[in-house]
C-alpha cells in the first residue's frame, strides 16, 4: 500500500513486506527500480517536481531514516516503520546468497566497492558478488557495459541522490539481466567500514550529527534539510 508524505508516494511497509517485495522484483521479467529517500533527498523532492516523479515511478519507494518516519507521524499519517536502505540491502545479502542471486556494486570511490564486497561475504556466505566499479566513470555508457559484462540479476548504485535515481531510470532497458537495482547512496562506504564513527560518548549524548558537522562543516547545508522537511509537514498538517 502506497502512503503519501509531502508528495512521495512511499511503500507503507515492513522490513519483511520490503524484503519480499524485492525477491518479487527478482522474480520478475524486467530490472524493478528500489529508492531509499532520506528527509533531506525527500525534502529535495519536495522543492523539484522532475526528482519527485522520478522517485514516484520507483517499483518500491522506502522512508529511509526516523526524518520521513516523523513527518508522516505528524501529518496522521502515520508509516509503518522505517526501512532504511542499508539495512533493506544487509537483509537482502543472505536472500541472494539462499538464491544464487548474482550481484554487482556500482559506486563510491575506487576500492571503496571492493572492501564493501568482502565485508558482504562474511556477512552472507555464499554470496555472489560477480562485479564491481566505483562512482567516478567517465560516461555511462564505459559503467553500464562494465555491468553488462558480469550480467547481475541484481545491481546497488551508490553515486548519491539525485544521480543514482537519474542513472537507474536512464539506463533500466539497458540493463538486460538485471531485475532488482536499488539506489543506496553512501551504503557501500558503511559496508566497507569507511565511515568513521563519533566517539562512544558523543553517541550516548546522540550528538553524532555534531561530530559529523565538525569533521565535514560543508554538510551544514544538507543537515538544515532535515529540520525544513519537518516544518514542511507541520505547515501541510496546519493546511489541512
Ligand atoms: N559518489 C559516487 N560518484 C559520484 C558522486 C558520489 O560514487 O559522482 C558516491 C560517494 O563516494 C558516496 C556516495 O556516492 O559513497 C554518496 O554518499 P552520500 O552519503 O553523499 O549520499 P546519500 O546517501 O546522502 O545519497
Amino acid at each position: 500500500m502506497k502512503l503519501d508524505v509531502l508528495g512521495l508516494q512511499f511503500d507503507n511497509v515492513t522490513m519483511e513486506e520490503a524484503l519480499a517485495a524485492g525477491e518479487r522484483l527478482l522474480d520478475g521479467d524486467r530490472p524493478g527500480i528500489v529508492v531509499t529517500p532520506n528527509a533531506e533527498i525527500a525534502y529535495e523532492a519536495s522543492k523539484d517536481a522532475d526528482f519527485r516523479d522520478l522517485l514516484n515511478q520507483a517499483d518500491l519507494l522506502l522512508p529511509d531514516g526516523a526524518g520521513v518516519v516523523l513527518a508522516a507521524k505528524i501529518l496522521r499519517t502515520p508509516l509503518r516503520s522505517k526501512v532504511a536502505g542499508i539495512d533493506f540491502a544487509a537483509n537482502l545479502l543472505p536472500i541472494f546468497a539462499r538464491r544464487g542471486t548474482r550481484l554487482y556494486l556500482l559506486g563510491s570511490k575506487p576500492g571503496v566497492a571492493e572492501a564493501a564486497a568482502e565485508k558482504m561475504k562474511v556477512l552472507a556466505p555464499g554470496l555472489i558478488v560477480c562485479g564491481t566499479h566505483d562512482g567516478y566513470f567517465q560516461t555511462d555508457d564505459a559503467a553500464i557495459s562494465a555491468v553488462n559484462d558480469a550480467a547481475p540479476d541484481a545491481l546497488f548504485v551508490c553515486l548519491g541522490a539525485p544521480k543514482q535515481e537519474k542513472f537507474m531510470f536512464a539506463h533500466r532497458g539497458e540493463l538486460a539481466t538485471v531485475r532488482l537495482m536499488a539506489g543506496l547512496g553512501g551504503s557501500l562506504d558503511g559496508f566497507a567500514g569507511n565511515v568513521k564513527r563519533a566517539p562512544k560518548w558523543m553517541i550516548r549524548l546522540q550528538l553524532e550529527w555534531l561530530y559529523r558537522l565538525v569533521k565535514e562543516p560543508k554538510r551544514l547545508g544538507r543537515m538544515m534539510r532535515l529540520p525544513k522537511y519537518i516544518l514542511l509537514a507541520f505547515r501541510a498538517r496546519r493546511k489541512g
